[in-house]
């Protein structure tokens, strides 16, 4: 077992007394009460986190909404943001081994995947996104109305503060994907990290004042969701909540968002399918759907937990993956030997068990998996499930954990409706050689991001977001940047 020891500037940043971070320091809570921080691989703690609560969320909102009233950061040139942002990409990128072994400490992820993943996706984000600073253009209008001529300007201005609420598969990236579009929008940001996936904003906020983002610009609060998610939603000094979790959680912000009105970008819970013909190349799909669903233990919002199988390959299919499943070593983050980490915490586990205890009570059979080892840390096994269908719960709600139902189908149409019968619309991916099928289904598809023979690769300039109730709006690209601003219009008569 080769394991990878924590740089010094981790070991560092881990033993520090933890505070939020406000208006450019670090703040204490009020709230005496702290956050035990849990290395899912041992179950050991590995630090104490503040527990926010309300006065806290109150005090970052208003730390953003003076920044933002005062244009700290408005009236910095556009083409300095940038230079700013891009500055922020380069310190991730110098800083990356540290990020990536916070992230996987605290949530277990591999360490090679939070380091060539998601710290890799965090700093791309911010130099795609500084390329948009200076480009947020509006267009011109030379009209008439009432006989009068007019010329016409529209502009898109920031929408002001901005509460990034993040899940835990994301503490870098997706804290990335959400700060970089809103900063470049000209917002002055609250992030919320989750309470199990919080190390890494808080060394970012250090890093993002360090590449000159101005105090008061960026605050970062700890704490659970009910507390201080919850008051960032209800807050009516925010004016944008951009938020990444459950749909669970994302119908609870529907009603908190009501009093102000405020804008909601919700990236919410996926159920994603792939589609494997029998005229795809079996061993890319073979890998491209293990990776789909066993990546990050399952811990992905568009896992493809679903998985269609043209008849004439399912059984060869099934046996395969089973077979890939079955050989998973398990093991903590930073064993190079692991090759797929824990679940994120020991109650994470008992819901995940629990939906496949259910599914084999309600006639599933377990090709691989289905049971837990003992021992330390919150492991679950690669579970390949076979004789599921659309009536059982496994099929419809997420799992959020390792487990794939594999299912056979006959013709197009009846692909086409078991994927889009679904509440979620996320993701999902099609495996096949015959052109005219990949227009077709993709076209068929109710699905806000689909692949063709490959799987779950993201990129920050294709937009990302679901249909249904995986969500409003998108991530990523022109339209992330453009969801954090509005638009005016201006009628000049001439
Ligand atoms: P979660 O919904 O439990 O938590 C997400 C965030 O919301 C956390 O920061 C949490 O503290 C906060 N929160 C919890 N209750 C809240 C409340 N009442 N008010 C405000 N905030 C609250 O989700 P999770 O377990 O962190 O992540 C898993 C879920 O996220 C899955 O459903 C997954 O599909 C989804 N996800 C979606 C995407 C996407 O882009 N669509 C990406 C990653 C994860």
């Amino acid at each position: 077992m080769a394991l990878r020891a924590l740089t010094a500037e981790t070991q560092r940043f881990l033993t520090a007394e933890h505070m939020q971070w406000i208006g450019g320091r670090w703040v204490p809570s009020a709230c005496k009460d702290r956050i035990a921080s849990i290395d899912p691989a041992s179950g050991k703690i590995i630090a104490y986190l503040p527990r926010g609560d309300t006065a806290d969320a109150d005090a970052a909102v208003a730390a953003a909404r003076t920044s933002f009233v005062q244009e700290t950061w408005l009236s910095i040139a556009s083409h300095e943001r940038g230079r700013i942002l891009q500055r922020v990409a380069d310190l991730i990128e110098c800083h990356a081994d540290e990020l990536a072994e916070l992230e996987a400490i605290e949530t277990g992820k591999l360490f090679a995947h939070a380091r060539h993943g998601d710290v890799a996706i965090a700093a791309r984000a911010f130099r795609y996104h500084a390329g948009w600073c200076d480009k947020l253009d509006g267009s011109q209008l030379d009209l008439s109305a009432f006989g009068q001529p007019f010329a016409c300007q529209t502009r898109r201005e920031p929408l002001g503060v901005a509460a990034l609420i993040v899940p835990s598969n994301g503490a870098t990236a997706i804290t990335a994907w959400k700060l970089a579009p809103a900063l470049a929008a000209g917002c002055s940001v609250v992030v919320k990290p989750h309470e199990r996936a919080t190390l890494p904003a808080l060394r970012m906020a250090e890093l993002l004042q360090q590449a000159g983002i101005p105090d008061g610009v960026v605050n970062v609060l700890c704490g659970s969701g009910p507390a201080i998610g919850a008051r960032l939603a209800e807050h009516a000094d925010v004016d944008v909540v951009s938020f990444t979790g459950s749909t669970e959680v994302g119908r609870k912000l529907l009603q908190a968002a009501a009093g102000n009105f405020k804008k909601l970008i919700l990236e919410l819970g996926g159920k994603s399918a792939a589609i494997v013909y029998a005229d795809a190349d079996f061993e890319a799909a073979l890998s491209g759907v293990a990776a789909g669903i066993f990546g990050n233990a399952g811990q992905v919002c568009v896992a493809c937990s679903r998985i269609y199988v043209e008849r004439p390959l399912f059984e060869r299919f099934a046996r395969r993956l089973a077979q890939r499943a079955q050989a998973l070593r398990l093991g903590a983050a930073f064993d190079e030997e692991s090759e797929m980490g824990p679940l994120i915490s020991e109650d994470h586990r008992a819901h995940v068990d629990a939906m496949v205890q259910r599914a084999i009570a309600a006639g599933a059979v377990a090709l691989s998996g289905g049971a837990y080892p003992n021992g330390a840390g919150y492991f679950y096994p690669a579970t390949v499930l076979t004789h599921t269908d659309a009536s059982m719960e496994i099929v419809r709600e997420e799992v959020f954990g390792p487990v794939a139902c594999v299912m056979p189908f006959d013709s197009d149409e009846e692909v086409i409706a078991q994927v889009n019968d679904s509440r979620y619309g996320l993701a999902g991916s099609v495996w096949t050689r015959d052109l005219a099928r990949v227009h077709r289904l993709t076209a068929a598809i109710q699905a806000g991001l689909l692949w063709v023979n490959a799987h779950g690769v993201p990129d920050v300039a294709v937009p990302f977001g679901g249909y249904r109730q995986s969500g409003w709006g998108r991530e990523q690209g022109r339209e992330a940047v453009e969801s954090f601003t509005q638009l005016k219009s201006v009628m000049i008569q001439v």
